[in-house]
This record gives structure tokens, C-alpha cells and sequence, in this order.
């Protein structure tokens, strides 16, 4: 996709989008509710009529000015939040449905290959409303796959399911695009979906791709507050630069290219605060609460803050550890999980 730009009405909402996919690849759109990436799937897939831009399969254009290639001959596969399997028809003709131009016993193989990856090979004789929701949701992804498509485009795919279920499917459909050579683009506003099912995040905001890369990148290395607080929760502290530095009451952090006096806002993620106990190093915090999540213990802390009182923060560890409420703890700063931007 090179230049897309997009407006209902009066509205612009793309703004210059250019993006690539490779054969094979997982593309995450993510961005909160609004910014532009259904449209963005829609331009793509021919649903939405292209403005400005263009959009190429390798050197064959699907979209230019003046030129729109219609859905069904972009052999685009499309999975959404709803199931929409044919309820008329059973699961072994839903997935056949969209297979043209195959003999009867190369379409029923394809049939059998495809809900055979998907787990529900037992299940082909079964009409749509038997199934239960993460079921339908496999024959779907079976139906979508089953013609091979070129592009494969997801728009929150999961998000209709409970939290165990979306984890398996998830999982499921991560290896079953990593078995294709689809260019797939997955829409969700899900950071951890994003991280978990991405070779590649793009970040969006108000139309525009604000950040994209490899998660780790997005995740180590962000560009903006905006995408920092996008992967998770962070603790904000504003401050000033001194001498290349900000003193904050959790102590002194880098700010390496900021120009000195310069008001910021510092953001740490919670696991950048390292707590320990025993030490007599660090900045002091006392113990509000304490609660185990499972692989990781979270600590409501308060540090002292000057005139302001106590700031709370938040801090996760590994594993188990629960200090008492009203302990002292010292806490020390994990530089690589903390972010200094000009305040916005
Ligand atoms: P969500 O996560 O809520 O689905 P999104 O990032 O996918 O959001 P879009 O669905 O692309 O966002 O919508 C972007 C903006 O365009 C929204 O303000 C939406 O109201 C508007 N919009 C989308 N489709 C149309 C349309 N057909 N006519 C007018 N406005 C539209």
C-alpha cells in the first residue's frame, strides 16, 4: 500500500498510509477504537472504494485512481469478529463454499486439509448452529484459508471470545498462518494480541502510522508517550532536564538527547522497578497493598514526593513476592523499561 488517504464526508480519516507485507508475514494494525484500521482493511479488500493511493499485489494493482479490482477477484481471504458461516449449510460446505475450479475430489481434499488444521475434521457433517462459538470461529478460519488466499485480512478476530478460548485460537490461527504464504494484516486494538500474533506492528493514531516495527522494537524503543502507553500500563512522573538527566523521586533517570530545562514526562513500566527488601540502596517506598497475579506479583508502592505526599506507583515482579502493607522496600531503576518524552 503506498500514499492511501481516505475522508467520509468532510472527515479525513487515512492520512497517507504506506505499508508493506511480505509473502508469509503477519502484519498487526493496532490503535485504539476509531483511528482508521477497519477502513484500512476494507480499502484493501475491495470493500471500500480506494480515493488516493494505491494498492499492489507484487506488480499487479488491485487499487489505483480510477481503478478498483472488485473483492472477489482479489483472492483475499477475510475473517471477522462474527462468524458468518452460512447457517443453511454444514461446515464441510461452508469451507467448500468459496473453493472454485477444483474437481470434486480435489475440493473435498482441500475440505478435509483445511479442517484438519483447524481440529474440526469430525465435525464437517454438523450445521453451523451446533457448533459453539470458538468452534464456529475455526470453521471460519478454515473457510478463509481453504482457497489460498493472496492476502489474508483478520479484523479482530477473537475479540467475540472469553479469554481462554481467544488464547487457543490465537494460538491456532498464529500457526496456521505461519504455515501459508498469505500476506496477512490482523486488526485489533489488543496490544498483547498485536505482540503475540505480529511479525510486524503498525501503531495507528488518528489515521496516520505513528511507529512500525518488530514488537520488541514498539515495546523497548518507543517513539512517543502515546505508543509507550499503548503496551501496557505505565507509571508517569514529570519532571525536568538537568545536565542530560531528571531527577525523579524514583531516581535519576537518562534523557540523552533533550535539551536541558526542558519539562518531560518519564515513563516507567512497572517492571522497571525493581524492589528489593533486605537493601539499604534506592530510592524508599513503603508497602501499600500486595497481590499475586499469578506468574508475577504486583506492589502498590508510595515513594516520597516532596510537598506533593507520597507518589504511587506500581510494581511488578517476577514470581512470588508479597511484602507486608506499611513495609519498607527500596527500589532501583531498570533503565531499558523506562522512557523520557518532551511533555505533550
Ligand atoms: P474500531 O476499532 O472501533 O473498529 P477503527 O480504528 O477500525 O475503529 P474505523 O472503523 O476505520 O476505525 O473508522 C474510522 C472513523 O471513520 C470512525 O470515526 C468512523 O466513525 C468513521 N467511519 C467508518 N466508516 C464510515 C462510513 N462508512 N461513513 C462515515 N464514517 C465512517
Amino acid at each position: 500500500m503506498s500514499g492511501l488517504s481516505h475522508s467520509f464526508g468532510p472527515q479525513q480519516i487515512l492520512k497517507d498510509i504506506s505499508l508493506n507485507v511480505a509473502p508469509g508475514e503477519i502484519l498487526c494494525l493496532l490503535g485504539p477504537s476509531g483511528c482508521g484500521k477497519t477502513t484500512t482493511l476494507r480499502l484493501i479488500a475491495g470493500l471500500e472504494e480506494l480515493q488516493t493511493g494505491r494498492i499492489a499485489w507484487n506488480d499487479l494493482v488491485l487499487a489505483d485512481t480510477g481503478l478498483n479490482v472488485p473483492p472477489e477477484k482479489r483472492q483475499v481471504g477475510l475473517l471477522f469478529q462474527d462468524f458468518a458461516l452460512f447457517p443453511h449449510l454444514t461446515v464441510a460446505e461452508n469451507v467448500a463454499f468459496g473453493l472454485k475450479g477444483l474437481s470434486a475430489e480435489e475440493r473435498d481434499s482441500r475440505v478435509h486439509e483445511v479442517l484438519d488444521q483447524v481440529g474440526m475434521l469430525r465435525y464437517g457433517t454438523k450445521y453451523p448452529h451446533f457448533l459453539s462459538g470458538g468452534e464456529q470461529q475455526r470453521v471460519a478460519l478454515a473457510r478463509a484459508r481453504a482457497p489460498r488466499p493472496r492476502i489474508f485480512l483478520l479484523d479482530e478476530p477473537f475479540s467475540n471470545l472469553d479469554t481462554r478460548l481467544r488464547n487457543q485460537l490465537r494460538d491456532l490461527c498464529l500457526h496456521v498462518l505461519k504455515k501459508s504464504d498469505s500476506s496477512s494484516v490482523i486488526v485489533t486494538h489488543d496490544p498483547e494480541e498485536a505482540m503475540f500474533m505480529g511479525d510486524k506492528v503498525a501503531v495507528m493514531q488518528d489515521g496516520e502510522i505513528v511507529q512500525i516495527g518488530p514488537p520488541e522494537e514498539l515495546y523497548f524503543r518507543p517513539l512517543s508517550a502515546f505508543v509507550a502507553g499503548l503496551f501496557g500500563e505505565v507509571n508517569e512522573i514529570t519532571g525536568r532536564v538537568v545536565d542530560g538527566h531528571v531527577v525523579t523521586p524514583l531516581g535519576r533517570v537518562c534523557a540523552p538527547n533533550l535539551n536541558d530545562g526542558m519539562e518531560v514526562d518519564v515513563l516507567v513500566r512497572p517492571e522497571a522497578l525493581h524492589v528489593s527488601e533486605g537493601s539499604d540502596r534506592g530510592a524508599v517506598a513503603s508497602v501499600i497493598t500486595s497481590r499475586l497475579l499469578g506468574g508475577s506479583s504486583l506492589l502498590h508502592l508510595s515513594v516520597p514526593n516532596g510537598e506533593d505526599g507520597g507518589l504511587h506507583v506500581h510494581s511488578r515482579v517476577p514470581g512470588r513476592m508479597l511484602p507486608p502493607e506499611g513495609s519498607s522496600v527500596r527500589l532501583s531503576l531498570d533503565e531499558q523499561n523506562v522512557f523520557v518524552f518532551p511533555r505533550e
